[in-house]
Order: C-alpha cells, then sequence, then structure tokens
C-alpha cells in the first residue's frame, strides 16, 4: 500500500514522506531534524525506517535538515552533481556512501521504488522533481516551478498523485510589500508557479486520470490556502470536475502535515492525521475517496482534507 503525507510544504521549510510499505523516502528536509521526527511520528513513522532522503535543491527550504537526518539515523542522501556542489558544507560531515549522486533524467532505484529526476526551471544550480514508480503507480512531487513547460507537464502526466506548487497569487504578489527584485525573481521564469498555472495544470491532470493532487510550497505572503484551493477549483470547474467526486485534493500546509493520503491499486483515500498510520480498514471507518461527495463539503472542509465526517478532527479551515 503507498502512503504520501505532505509533513510540511512552504517557503518555511518542505518535506514529503512517501512509502510503499517497504521502503520509505523523504523529498528534502527543509526543517529542524527535531521537526520532521515529531511530524514523522504524528504520522505513524519512525525515522529510522527511512531509506533515503531524496533532494530537490540546495535552498535551505529543502535542505536544513539533511546532515541531522543522514547522519543521526545512517541513511544516504540523493541529489544532483550540481545540487552537491552547490551544497558545499551544508549537509556538514557524511560517510562517502551516505553521498548518493544520481544523473537528473535517469532513472535509479531505492529499495523497491524506482525514482525519476527530471530536471526543473528553478533558480538553483541543478533543481530536480520526481517521479516515483512503486506498485504499478507513478507519485510526483514537483515544487519551484518557474513556469510550466510541455517537457515539465510530460512528467507530471500519468501521476496518480502529485504534490504540485501553488506559490502565489499574482495579483497579491503585484500588489504585495515585498521589493521589486523579489517580486520580479518570483514572477519569472526561475521562480515560482502562481495559481492560476497550478489550477490550469492540476486540471489537466484530473482530466487524464490524476486521482489525488496536493497543492503545495505556498507562499506566506502572497497567497492563503482558501485562494489556492479555489483558483484550482475554479479551473477544475471548468471542465466539470469537482473535488470529492472521483479525485482528492487538498492544500499542504506550512507548519503541519497533510492528511495521509493511502493509495491501493485503484483506491485511493485520505485519513485525518490523528488516527496515525492506521488505514481506514483497520479503524474500521469507511474512508474511500470518492465516497464523500455527498458529506456536504464546501471548499474549506474539502481543503483540510477530504475525509469522512466521523474521522473529522476539530481543525480550523
Ligand atoms: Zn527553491
Ligand atoms: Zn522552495
Amino acid at each position: 500500500m503507498i502512503k504520501l503525507v505532505s509533513l510540511f510544504s512552504g517557503s518555511s521549510g518542505n518535506c514529503v514522506f512517501l512509502s510503499d510499505g517497504t521502503t520509505r523516502v523523504l523529498v528534502d528536509a527543509g526543517l529542524s531534524g527535531k521537526r520532521i521526527e515529531s511530524a514523522l511520528a504524528e504520522v505513524g513513522e519512525r525515522p529510522s525506517d527511512l531509506s533515503a532522503i531524496l533532494v530537490t535543491h540546495e535552498h535551505s527550504d529543502h535542505t536544513m535538515g539533511i546532515g541531522v537526518l543522514a547522519r543521526r539515523y545512517k541513511m544516504p542522501i540523493h541529489a544532483s552533481s550540481g545540487t552537491w556542489e552547490a551544497l558545499g558544507k551544508v549537509p556538514g560531515k557524511l560517510a562517502p556512501e551516505q553521498k548518493c549522486i544520481f544523473t537528473t533524467g535517469q532513472r535509479f532505484r531505492v529499495g523497491d521504488v524506482e525514482v525519476e529526476p527530471f530536471g526543473i526551471p528553478h533558480d538553483a544550480a541543478e533543481p530536480v522533481g520526481y517521479s516515483f514508480y512503486l506498485q504499478g503507480r507513478k507519485v510526483t512531487v514537483a515544487t519551484d516551478l518557474g513556469h510550466m513547460s510541455r517537457s515539465l507537464l510530460r512528467n507530471l502526466e500519468g501521476s496518480d498523485l502529485v504534490l504540485l506548487e501553488s506559490n502565489h497569487d499574482i495579483s497579491m504578489l503585484k500588489m504585495g510589500r515585498y521589493p521589486w527584485p523579489l517580486k520580479q525573481r518570483i514572477l519569472g521564469d526561475q521562480g515560482h508557479l502562481c495559481n492560476d498555472m497550478a489550477g490550469k495544470v492540476v486540471a489537466h491532470l484530473v482530466q487524464n486520470g490524476t486521482k489525488c493532487v496536493l497543492l503545495g510550497h505556498l507562499s506566506q505572503e502572497n497567497n492563503f490556502p482558501e485562494l489556492a484551493w479555489q483558483t484550482a477549483a475554479n479551473a477544475l470547474a471548468e471542465k466539470n470536475l469537482m473535488p470529492g467526486e472521483g479525485f482528492h485534493m487538498e492544500v499542504a500546509r506550512r507548519d503541519r502535515t497533510s492528511s495521509i493520503v493511502w493509495m491501493d491499486g485503484e483506491r485511493v483515500w485520505s485519513e485525518a492525521v490523528g488516527f496515525a498510520g492506521l488505514p481506514p480498514e483497520q479503524i474500521g471507518l469507511p474512508g474511500l475517496m470518492g465516497l464523500n461527495g455527498d458529506l456536504n463539503q464546501s471548499g474549506m472542509e474539502n481543503m483540510i482534507g477530504n475525509t469522512p465526517s466521523i474521522l473529522k478532527v476539530a481543525e480550523e479551515p
């Protein structure tokens, strides 16, 4: 069974957990080791069970905790050669076998999982997104995207689960208090993906079979979760698609874990954290995604996790 959780997402730190039940990886570890350890515990995972950390690029919101975790739990870190070079001394002292270098565009394996790192347009040395092939499914994590290109879209297509950047609302950014050069950087081709483009991409992916979308890496200054969610929901509505009806959409938060997304064959469902680590079968609750379209879920409720009402925990939107 596949398990995906965004532990943290945003400019203050990024970390995604993915497992097939045997192999467990983190995509990025951009917070302190301590915070990542406690987030893992919240979702029923032990850092000592991790197989590897896969780094997207050298920016500190993706790498702050990699050295600590790798040393403490003796696991390898995978990154492109450009990223390793740009990281310099950041990860601290690692054993040579912990420093794994991949070639962007070439698949490699971590345990049972096949990993495909693909190049992304971002102002870093050699940044990548990742597609994972596990149990016959495809899971893709793609944030820090300056723009969407045909080749990037091809990497996202065919994914059952996607974590996609929805960084900012263009008007909020333009009207906001960021200095002009920073605005230009974010809006530029090597910056971050706006809500409108993320929405278009999400609609395209869902139309082509994607079952679960997490919108991530939201700007604290130039976005808010409701806006990111609604922008994508509007793009989906244009194609007569509605979250909760055949697919799940949720905003990955900066300071807390997303719901746990499970996938078993064709079945995808999400589970509010709080029943950490237990799939719905084990806690005897109906968690099947798509069954909850009739639970009177407003956009806001959907946003915090498309969970059946009995599973719903007290959580502000
Ligand atoms: Zn970055
Ligand atoms: Zn980032």
